[in-house]
């Protein structure tokens, strides 16, 4: 019989947290390496969130996930924060270390480990002295910029509906970022070696995207990557846009798949693998919810 005391145990927290689509790709991860362990979808609320953290040892929980609305709040609770968790302020994943708990954000390994999967070279030296373009400058979007930054990036250009949340994206990380104002877009340099979109526009049932990026869009040189965060739908309007123009792309699901695999690693002791399997598991599970 299974000494259950020997379980690991880990979680998912958040409000609403119904959707939430990690335990699907854990409990993968958990039966495929044949790990005794559980991963399950916890609803918090925010009143109870800083309870639910005191709480996690008592329960023995080794880690878990934080999202949507805690991942701000989080950052006051833990004991610890990585640097990603600083520059980015938030916190998608906890675990312990001792009697302390230490809060990273995982995205930007997610983002990066995505286009490392999809596009070999994408940071090489070449593409590095090129500017990247982000579209957003919400949560999302300060995960990609520490990611390029992380990267060796050197020009990274933001444009966001609200200029005012670009430019200070811009001031907090620094002097190799800009903001530029959204009627600039045209005025874009062809040459990007990467053009992001970390808005929530192309989301199902979301507004499409202006006529002003799909006409950078088709400005743009063939050697640009264009990459969406949002993947439902897996080939957004914006992806589909840059298809035509002939230029390569890659969906944002593998970031969810990838940002997943640390948290994994740091409760189960293994470092899991985002196979093309694990990939179909989701998107079958997609299709079944619309
Ligand atoms: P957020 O903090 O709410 O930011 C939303 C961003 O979208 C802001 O830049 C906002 O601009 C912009 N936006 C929203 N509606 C817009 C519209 N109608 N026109 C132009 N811009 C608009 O959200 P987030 O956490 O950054 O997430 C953004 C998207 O990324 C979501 O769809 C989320 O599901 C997805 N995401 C995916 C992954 C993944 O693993 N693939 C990870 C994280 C997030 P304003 O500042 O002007 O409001």
């Amino acid at each position: 019989m299974t000494d259950k005391q020997n379980i690991q145990k880990a979680f998912v927290c958040g409000w609403p947290i119904k959707h939430s689509r990690s335990p699907l790709i854990h409990s993968h991860w958990l039966k495929e390496l044949e790990l005794e362990g559980s991963y399950e979808k916890i609803s918090v609320t925010s009143e109870d969130f800083a309870q639910f953290l005191n709480s996690l040892k008592e329960n023995g929980f080794a880690g878990g996930n934080i999202t949507i609305p805690h991942k701000e709040h989080a950052l006051e609770l833990v004991d610890d924060l990585d640097d990603a968790a600083k520059k980015i302020g938030a916190i998608n994943t906890i675990w312990f270390e001792g009697d302390r708990l230490i809060g990273s954000n995982t995205d930007w390994i997610g983002f990066a480990s995505n286009l490392d999967q999809y596009v070999q070279g994408w940071d090489n030296k070449e593409k590095i002295k090129k500017p990247a373009l982000v579209l957003g400058a919400g949560g999302a979007a300060r995960g990609i910029v520490y990611a390029l930054l992380q990267r060796g990036f050197q020009k990274i250009l933001i444009a966001n509906r609200t200029y005012e949340k670009s430019i200070k994206l811009a001031e907090d990380f620094g002097p190799k970022l800009k903001a530029i104002p959204m009627g600039d877009l045209e005025n874009i340099p062809s040459d990007l070696s990467l053009l992001i979109n970390t808005t929530s526009l192309g989301m199902s049932g979301h507004q499409s995207i202006s006529p002003t990026i799909v006409e950078m869009i088709s400005n743009l040189g063939l050697e640009t990557i264009v990459t969406d965060i949002v993947y439902i739908p897996l080939k957004t309007e914006f992806l589909k846009c840059a298809e035509d123009r002939g230029l390569s792309v890659v969906d944002g699901l593998g970031m969810l798949l990838h940002q997943a695999a640390p948290g994994f690693e740091k409760w189960f002791k293994k470092f899991p693998t985002v196979s093309q399997e694990l990939r179909n598991l989701v998107i079958a599970d997609m299709e079944k919810s619309e």
